[in-house]
């Protein structure tokens, strides 16, 4: 439903494996489920990066679409 709307308005659909992206730094790649301190904030216990929870995983989550839409295209 969601691709076939996405196709129709001229957009890109690329799916996205969600394994690491609410557990994985943005920073230094760290995944753990410990970098989770709770529902709300990532605490990387590698480095120390913090962000809020859910703006980190979107984030994670648009780094890899990014990198698949880049490897597919080429
Ligand atoms: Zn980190």
């Amino acid at each position: 439903m969601l691709h076939a709307k996405a196709e129709d308005a001229g957009r890109t659909w690329i799916e996205v494996n969600p394994r690491h992206t609410s557990d994985g730094c943005e920073c230094c790649g760290h995944a753990a489920p410990e970098n989770r301190v709770s529902q709300a904030e990532f605490v990387c216990q590698r480095c120390g990066h913090k962000a809020a929870a859910d703006a980190h995983a979107a984030r994670n989550i648009l780094r890899a679409g990014l990198a698949l839409h880049t490897a597919t295209a080429a």
